[in-house]
């Protein structure tokens, strides 16, 4: 059974890391920013997504709610990899709380480093699929201009990718998810990984320390 989380910054690339590492440990991937956007034309969703447009965090209630919801169906029994939760101190306190209560844990955390300007860049690079790949129009563009490799759909930008936006969502990751790293360093959980290399330098790093 293996509970880890990745932290970083928004542009880090944890979300890539996270399907890769899941699809290869086979546990479920489980990123909060995805079932905010998959909730959309709900109630949730709407409430969410004003949030979201800002770059600002969606109310811990609702955050704490959700997942508690998703670490309790039965695929997670096997373990999990969350991407994007927590990101505040009161939601890694109430997931401490949540996994004791399943007799679970966290077994690591790893945070991906990445600085400041190359955020900015990849993030207003970044290009998105219905289907959940991501593209990078420098380093990782999809083979024809537009066009998903994987389901032939067609590529958008998120409407928090915006540069207003992008400024606004580093801010609170510093203010907000970035004390994180120090509760995780003082709970001997924490590994960091120096996430400006290639996709797969950074995975097969990130599967060592996994193993
Ligand atoms: P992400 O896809 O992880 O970049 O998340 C996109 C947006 O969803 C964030 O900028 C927040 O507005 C919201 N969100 C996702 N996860 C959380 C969380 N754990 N706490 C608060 N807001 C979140």
């Amino acid at each position: 059974m293996t509970n880890i989380i990745l932290l970083g910054p928004p542009g880090s690339g944890k979300g890539t890391q996270a399907k890769l590492l899941a699809e290869r440990i086979r546990v479920p991937h489980i990123s909060t920013g995805d079932i905010l956007r998959a909730a959309k034309e709900t109630e949730l969703g709407d409430r969410a997504s004003e949030y979201m447009n800002r770059g600002e965090l969606v109310p811990d209630s609702i955050l704490i709610a959700m997942i508690e919801d998703r670490l309790a169906k039965p695929d997670c029994a096997s373990g999990c990899i969350l991407d994007g939760y927590p990101r505040t101190i009161p939601q890694a306190d109430a997931l401490n709380r949540i996994l004791s209560g399943l007799d679970l844990r966290i077994d690591l955390v790893i945070n991906i480093d990445v600085p400041d300007d190359r955020l900015i860049t990849r993030l207003s690079a970044r290009r998105v699929c219905e289907c959940g790949a991501t593209y990078q129009l420098t380093f990782n563009p999809p083979q024809a201009k537009g066009v998903c490799d994987l389901c032939g759909g067609a590529l958008y930008q998120r409407d928090d990718d915006t540069e207003e936006s992008v400024q606004n969502r580093l801010l609170v990751y510093k203010r907000e998810t970035q004390p994180l790293i120090d509760y995780y360093e003082n709970l001997g959980l924490l590994t960091t990984i120096d996430g400006s290399g290639s996709i797969k330098e950074i995975s097969g790093e990130i599967y060592e320390h996994v193993q």
